[in-house]
């Protein structure tokens, strides 16, 4: 196991429970080295399940800090937001970097007819099209250290074929230009898996052929991300399987990021 887990939750989001504090005095027992909290963060004002601006500023920041107090002697901890990618927030972006470490860039929404798209609601070619572009104009940005479950684009995709793997190999390769790390995201092994059309286990994501695609290039820097809505998930046994694939597939999960 790594002992590193940049990508946890609050109860904030609304569809997360715990406090800074119960991930981290979590993460201590289970003798972590470095933690992140990176929480849904304020975007879209009216969009349901995140933080607003106010509680970002009055309880999130706050909550971190306290934990850090607490618990700096025994871990490291840091503190960043996951968010989407839409082109008109860039000022918004950079003043969160002001007070934040890092943040991971979680691109739930596309476009779709040039309409805001929830990428569950369902994906084709357009939306996928979407999909790719905002993720890779994100990574282009420099304001993101992670892309998180780059492969969520399967999640509502009917199938994997050419145009999914020609998408992936674009966001896999600009993910390389751009310094930006490859999330293999945990959550997704906490769902049912199911078998692909070669009649392989895979989970919706991390999805496998995704992942052998990333397996083709040894420059493409990639991290077990936990995506934790709940503290007691830290380390879970989803994150062993998830360690398991990356190992199986000739992975490296990176091992330490801000830490020193
Ligand atoms: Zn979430
Ligand atoms: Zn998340």
């Amino acid at each position: 196991m790594n002992k590193i887990s940049y990508h946890n939750h609050t109860y904030l989001c609304k569809h997360a429970i715990g406090e800074p504090m119960d991930y981290i005095k979590r993460a201590v027992e289970l003798h972590y080295r470095e933690f992140g909290m990176s929480d849904h963060g304020p975007l879209v004002p009216g969009w349901g399940l995140r933080m607003t601006m106010k509680q970002y500023r009055e309880i999130y920041l706050p909550q971190i800090a306290k934990a850090k107090e607490k618990y700096q002697t025994q871990i490291q901890i840091f503190q960043g937001l996951e968010l989407e990618y839409l082109e008109e927030y860039q000022e918004h972006y950079q003043k969160l970097l002001l007070d934040l470490d890092y943040l991971i860039l979680g691109q739930h929404v596309c476009y779709y007819k040039n309409k805001i798209h929830d990428i569950y609601r369902f994906m084709n070619d357009e939306t996928l099209e979407s999909y790719k572009d905002l993720v890779i104009q994100g990574m282009e940005s420099g304001f993101f250290k992670i892309l998180a479950h780059p492969d969520v684009f399967m999640y509502k995709h009917p199938k994997w074929n050419q145009k999914t793997e020609e998408i992936s190999r674009q966001i896999i390769e600009s993910a390389i230009n751009n310094h930006v790390i490859l999330e293999i995201n945990v959550n997704g092994i906490r769902q049912k898996p199911f078998l692909n059309d070669k009649n392989q286990i895979t989970y919706i994501y991390p999805r496998l052929e995704f992942w052998s695609l990333v397996a083709e290039y040894p420059t493409a820097l990639t991290m077990i991300g936990e995506d934790n809505h709940d503290p007691a998930l830290i380390g879970d046994e989803a994150c062993v399987i998830a360690c398991n694939m990356a190992r199986r597939l000739g992975l490296k999960p990176i091992t330490k990021l801000l830490g020193d």
